[in-house]
């Protein structure tokens, strides 16, 4: 049987791995909208966190199972529909993650200097729908709305001396951009207290110890009550207990002669981004927490406050787009689905499953789930149709300028490669679909 999957970043690979070492005898062809692979780990991983990267090298392995084929540049929804998938494979898997960001729903938001976190990390990853964004780093006072693992990779570009970027694989416009940036203060904001960060300790560790940059906490933000001091004393909130010992210890130090800033706001919420047309600075409003432990909810006050600044990202979480055919929950922005199973032959994993949670390795979980939703229904599924999925590539062929394969990608990858070399940077990326092809 012929699996087609939608996606090609850590879930539709963690999918593909557990098909192909399926008893039943698979095979998977892969559809991918850009000409390059792995979604998020190249589009979403910081530059300056290869280790999180080297999960590639096991997705290039299930990658060189004969029984796997790569269809990059191939737009589902818009090349082909995912109707047309289902007529000519046994099952479909939509793989296709979180492709838009939540909004915060205040006035301004829409201002210039106003962006989402996840088009910035597009783009100083280097992905062609981003790379002609602007962000005017010119300003010198930058504040971040969310306290999660996002808003620490955004905090820590800005904030990181620009020479530790040269030889990561950054994009060069982003090199340029942030050689040249004058921010120099960068507000987190969190609208609960430091007992609800969605902050990895290792983050957290690497602001601590970011080069000539002091952290600290605004209006003793780490002043807990009875409530919140019993989360973080509980055993399945360790991370925020070495966080705010890393907080603590970072707040009694003096700034000394360091030039950038990093400043936690805690029990804040964003009401209104200022200005005409663009951001002059950003009003917020004071929270309390009230209620039992784990069970707290936000007590907005009218005591507000306003840091003026030129840039404001919003990093409050990523979320799913529909794709035609498939029926979708607009509360949850995540595909309907029951272990992953939409109905037999149709099947989601990641985030566009579950929401933007987790880390690389909890697709691995999530998309085995999914496989064994699929194993369940096997004997129903009807045969893959050869000559239906034959016209299909030949109709993709006609449709799109270049289908790339997995080889066609691996040019790519020697080009970025060799380009990189020359500057001791793991790779150069190219930025643009022409780009790419035109290594082809
Ligand atoms: P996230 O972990 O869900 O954090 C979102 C943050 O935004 C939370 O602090 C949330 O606060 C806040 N928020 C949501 N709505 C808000 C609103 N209306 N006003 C103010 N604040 C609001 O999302 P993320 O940072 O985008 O990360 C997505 C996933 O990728 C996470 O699983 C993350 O761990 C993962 N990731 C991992 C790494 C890594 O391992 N190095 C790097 C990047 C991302 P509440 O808690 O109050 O809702």
């Amino acid at each position: 049987m012929k699996i087609a999957i939608v996606g090609s970043g850590p879930s539709g690979f963690y999918a593909a791995d557990s098909l192909l070492n399926a008893e039943a005898g698979f095979s998977v062809d892969m559809f991918e909208k850009l000409p390059v692979p792995f979604g998020l780990v190249r589009s979403g991983v910081a530059p300056d966190h290869p280790k999180l990267k080297s999960v590639i090298s096991q997705y290039e392995e299930v990658a060189s199972n004969e029984a796997f084929r790569f269809f990059g540049n191939v737009n589902i929804g818009v090349d082909i529909t995912v109707d047309e998938l289902s007529e000519a494979y046994s099952a479909v898997i939509i793989a296709s993650g979180a492709q838009a960001d939540r909004a915060l729903g205040i006035p301004g938001e829409h201002l210039s200097g106003s962006h989402s976190a996840r088009s910035f990390v597009n783009w100083y990853n280097g992905h062609p729908d981003f790379r002609h964004e602007t962000f005017n780093l010119s300003s010198e006072v930058a504040v971040i709305v969310g306290m999660g693992n996002v808003a620490m990779d955004v905090a820590r570009i800005l904030l990181k001396p620009v020479d530790e970027l040269r030889t990561t694989d950054i994009a060069d416009h982003a090199l340029q951009a942030l050689a040249d940036s004058k921010v120099k203060e960068v507000h987190i904001i969190g609208r609960r207290g430091p007992a609800q960060m969605k902050i990895s300790y290792k983050e957290m560790c690497e602001i601590a110890t970011l080069k000539n940059c002091s952290v600290s906490v605004a209006d003793n933000g780490l002043e807990l009550s009875a409530a919140c001091t019993a989360e973080i004393e509980s055993r399945t909130n360790r991370e925020n207990s070495f966080n705010l010992k890393l907080l603590e210890a970072q707040a009694s130090k003096s700034s000394g002669d360091n030039t950038r800033q990093c400043i936690f706001h805690f029990l804040k919420r964003p009401e209104q981004l200022l200005g005409d047309t663009k951001v002059t600075g950003l009003q917020l409003g004071r929270n309390h927490l009230v209620g039992e432990a784990f069970s707290q909810s936000i007590l907005e006050s009218s005591v507000l406050e306003q840091i003026p600044c030129g840039l404001v990202f919003r990093s409050v979480g990523y979320k799913g787009l529909p794709m035609p055919g498939v029926d979708f929950n607009h509360d949850k922005h995540c595909i309907t689905h029951s272990n992953g199973r939409v109905k037999p032959g149709l099947y989601c994993t990641g985030w566009i499953k579950r929401g933007p949670s987790g880390v690389i390795g909890t697709n691995r979980a999530d998309s085995m789930e999914t496989v064994a939703s699929l194993l369940e229904d096997a004997s129903g599924l009807a045969e893959t149709d050869e000559n239906a999925v034959n016209d299909l590539v030949e109709k993709l062929n006609r449709r799109v300028s270049k289908v790339v394969s997995f080889s066609d990608w691996q040019k790519i990858d020697a080009t970025e490669k060799a380009l990189g070399e020359k500057n001791f940077r793991p790779r150069q990326k190219l930025v643009s679909v022409d780009d790419m092809l035109g290594c082809l």
